[in-house]
C-alpha cells in the first residue's frame, strides 16, 4: 500500500478521486476528493476490493468494454461463491463436533 496512492472511489466512482492516506496512528484510511467519503480501515485488506477489483471494472465500464467488465464480475463471483461454500462447509463441520 502507498499512502500518498489515489483509486477509483467506490462510491461516486470518479476516477483516481480517493487518496489513501494514514492517520496519526498509522492507520490507513481513505478520503475521497469529489464526494467526501472518508473510510478508515482497521487492516490493509479492506483495499483489496477498491484497488484488484474496483479499479480495472470501473476502466472496462469506462472503455465501454462491457465484456471484459463481465468477465471480472464472473471471475470474482466465482470467487465468492467457493468462498462460502468453503465457509458452509467449515460451519458445518463445527455444528458436527
Ligand atoms: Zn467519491
Amino acid at each position: 500500500m502507498t499512502f500518498g496512492g489515489r483509486i477509483h472511489c467506490m462510491f461516486c466512482c470518479n476516477p483516481m478521486a480517493a487518496e489513501i492516506k494514514q492517520d496519526r496512528n498509522g492507520r490507513p484510511y481513505v478520503i475521497c476528493h469529489v464526494c467526501g467519503l472518508r473510510a478508515f480501515l482497521k487492516t490493509e485488506m479492506s483495499l483489496r476490493g477498491p484497488t484488484m477489483i474496483w479499479g480495472p471494472l470501473v476502466r472496462a465500464l469506462q472503455a465501454g468494454d462491457v465484456e471484459a467488465a463481465k468477465a471480472m464480475l464472473a471471475k470474482e463471483a466465482a470467487v465468492a461463491k467457493e468462498n462460502f461454500d468453503h465457509e458452509l462447509t467449515r460451519d458445518a463441520e463445527l455444528v458436527a463436533k
